[in-house]
């Protein structure tokens, strides 16, 4: 789309609002008008239901949202990885299979990529794929499964071949979660959630047109949605406001966002809670404590820096270059921010903070982010990998020793047999 300024897509989306905007419709049928109109995600492509807008002109198609107080599409959880790697990788049937549903918020999504044994080296799964008949029979274990409770479909990483090096007999599916071959289970955590499972795979069939991209080529699409998660960093939290006005769309979307959205309900605070820093500096007295000023400091630069590196990588995007570093940056930017601003809520609550209940600090928040924050650093690539990337390729320092390469995964050793 070219020759396209702000202020015309301003005046387009806002006029196609005050014609069309109903909050008294059902949150799926507007959703749909929405989709149809291309308004929902302007920046797809036009042949799936975008307008082709440039990324660094769609915060204007929000404002006007913002503005007449419209609902927009789902766009939160592993719903948004999907949708990108379908873009990116997937057959025309897939793109109308799933595109549309994911903007809805129809169809929830979960990614089957961890295993017991290869977290880190997600490129060791050993889950197997194999095609007999005339299908795809699913055999194996995932692990840390976010949402696979709540999930319809999920982004399974699988082995298809086990006489090829490792990276290169993945394939990369789509698992219908509701059949009886897939067991959910779900795993506590530490801040009492249970947002993730242990997810037990036996016999399960996919059938050949959910198969994203060819077979052999998993590895490509897995990092794919890595890319896109690591970019994301911690916007999966991202989903839109509740509002508490009456009509009936802001009602099905505050259900929605209580019951989809309830396993990224600590998300916020696993990010540190940065917003609520200074305002507990000053409830508390520690903004006129001169040590934890300069900490205070460090975080809210730290925080700007990296809100900076993501707007560099926006606009890359916007240039339609490629996914660079800012990927593993951001990623990495996001664990040190929530570490300090976790370490800055101690200082400013004191031993207190490790309390929870009615009676603790504002109700047991501050515990919580104390207790959230290390999933930053594992969530979606370790800190560890994320630095290993980085040296490797940005720095193009040499590569790490690897005893896996070039041989067959039959052949690997590994701790997990199959
Ligand atoms: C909140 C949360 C949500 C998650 N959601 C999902 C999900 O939806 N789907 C999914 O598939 N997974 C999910 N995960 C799992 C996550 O991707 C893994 O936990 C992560 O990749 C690390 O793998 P691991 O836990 O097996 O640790 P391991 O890989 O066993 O790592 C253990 C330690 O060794 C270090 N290490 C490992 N390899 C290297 C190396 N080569 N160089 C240096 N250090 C290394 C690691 O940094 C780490 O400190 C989630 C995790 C969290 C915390």
């Amino acid at each position: 789309m070219t020759g396209l300024t702000e202020s015309t897509v301003r005046s387009e989306v806002r006029s196609w609002l005050e014609a069309n905007w109903d909050p008294n419709l059902g949150l799926v049928e507007w959703r749909n008008k929405l989709i149809d109109a291309g308004w929902g995600a302007p920046h797809w492509p036009t042949a799936w239901h975008g307008r082709d807008l440039p990324v660094g002109l769609v915060p204007v198609v929000e404002e006007e949202f913002k503005r007449i107080g419209a609902v927009g599409v789902a766009k939160a959880g592993i719903r948004t990885l999907a949708a990108a790697t379908i873009l990116a990788h997937g057959s025309d049937m897939l793109k109308s299979k799933f595109l549309r549903r994911s903007l809805t918020g129809e169809d929830t999504w979960c990614q089957l990529f961890s295993e017991p044994g290869s977290g880190s080296d997600v490129a060791g799964a050993v889950t197997r794929a194999d095609f007999k008949g005339n299908q795809w029979v699913v055999n194996g274990q995932k692990v840390w499964t976010t949402s696979a409770h709540k999930a319809d479909w999920g982004l399974l990483l699988a082995r298809t071949d086990w006489d090829k090096p490792k990276h290169q007999g993945l394939s990369y599916f789509i698992l219908d979660m509701k059949q009886p071959g897939v067991s959910v289970h779900p795993l506590k955590q530490m801040n009492g959630y249970a947002s993730f499972n242990q997810v037990f795979i036996t016999d399960a069939i996919v059938p050949p047109e959910n198969l994203v991209d060819e077979v052999g080529r998993g590895w490509a699409v897995c990092t794919t949605t890595l890319m896109h998660e690591r970019r994301g960093a911690d916007g999966l939290r991202s989903w839109n406001q509740a509002s508490d006005r009456p009509e009936r769309i802001y009602a099905e979307e505050r259900a929605e966002i209580a019951t989809t959205m309830e396993p990224y309900k600590w998300y916020p605070q696993r990010a540190g809670r940065v917003d609520l820093i200074m305002q507990r500096a000053k409830e508390t007295g520690g903004i006129d404590d001169p040590v934890i000023r300069q900490d205070i400091a460090k975080v809210l630069i730290m925080s700007k820096a990296a809100e900076w590196t993501a707007r560099r990588a926006r606009t890359a995007q916007e240039q339609g270059k490629p996914q660079g570093p800012e990927g593993s940056l951001g990623k990495l930017a996001s664990s040190y921010i929530a570490r300090a601003a976790a370490r800055v809520h101690t200082e400013l609550t004191g031993a207190d903070a490790l309390l929870s209940g009615e009676d603790s600090p504002m109700n047991g928040l501050i515990a919580e982010i104390l207790v959230s924050v290390p999933a930053t650093s594992i969530a979606g690539g370790t800190d560890e990998i994320q630095h290993n990337i980085i040296a490797e390729r940005v720095l193009g320092m040499p590569k790490e020793i690897s005893v896996d390469t070039g041989k067959p995964f039959r052949d690997v050793p590994r701790n997990t047999v199959r």
